[in-house]
């Protein structure tokens, strides 16, 4: 098996392009998502988020206030790397812990889906492939605005805010070109997942855990046939 690293910009079309891979049969592991379950109410997160940043990041739900917490960590570094060094080696070992099942059910490649694969490049390097769904500017302006209901002042400052996508295309090994229609879209999608699937990449890690397996067992059978002899 191998992983395969999906990103994109801000309304680029990251989330309809992993729809796709879903629909072709494809894992896709969802680091938004299990970003927000690690901090659901009264798990260990949560409270190690309370206790660090103190109960005015609760909402009256006692849910905690994603906004507020942001806009915390947003202008002050130091609050960011303290939030990260909480939350990133558990919404890590959740992917993990996702990405091993996909292994076992004898999947040959596994999709991430990280909005910052490159900005944070902590998973990157453990991407076998990377695929950026890429969008020209003009589309990505107007899909923002209407799908986030934003003028297109807060829209370019969303946008702005972001690493250009020109940039990160340049890093990726395959573009998903959503410019155009969706049925464009899932055309090339469709003909990325048969290259993937096409692959031998999977073997290597499939060989790998076979010999380790292999070595395992023989160790045991040493250790037994001395027991017993
Ligand atoms: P992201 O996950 O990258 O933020 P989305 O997949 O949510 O982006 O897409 C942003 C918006 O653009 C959504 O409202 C989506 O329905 C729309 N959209 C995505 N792809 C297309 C397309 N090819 N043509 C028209 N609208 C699209």
């Amino acid at each position: 098996m191998f992983l395969v690293g999906l990103t994109g910009g801000i309304a680029s079309g990251k989330s309809t392009v992993a729809a796709v891979f879903r629909e072709l049969g494809c894992p896709v592991v969802d680091a938004d998502q299990i970003a927000r379950q690690i901090v659901e109410l009264d798990s260990p997160v949560y409270w190690a988020i309370v206790r660090t940043f103190g109960e005015e990041i609760l909402q009256e739900d006692r849910q905690i206030n994603r906004e507020k917490l942001g806009s915390i960590i947003f202008s002050d570094m130091e609050k960011r790397k303290l939030l990260n060094s909480i939350t990133h080696p558990a919404i890590h070992k959740a992917m993990f812990k996702q990405i091993f099942k996909y292994f076992i059910q004898g999947y040959r490649y596994v999709i991430l889906d990280v909005p910052l694969l490159f900005e944070t490049n902590k998973l990157a390097k453990f991407m076998k492939h990377t695929i950026v769904v890429y969008c020209d500017p003009q589309a990505q302006l107007i899909r923002l605005m209407k799908r986030n209901n934003l003028t297109q002042a807060e829209a370019e400052q969303r946008i702005g805010a972001q690493m250009p996508l020109e940039q990160k295309r340049k890093l990726a090994s395959h573009v998903i070109d959503n410019s155009g229609d969706s049925t464009n879209t899932y055309r090339q999608v469709c003909k990325l997942h048969c290259q993937l699937e096409d692959s031998l990449d999977f073997l290597a890690v499939r060989l790998l855990a076979a010999v380790t397996l292999t070595g395992i067992g023989g160790l045991f059978y040493i250790l037994i046939k001395r027991c017993i002899f």
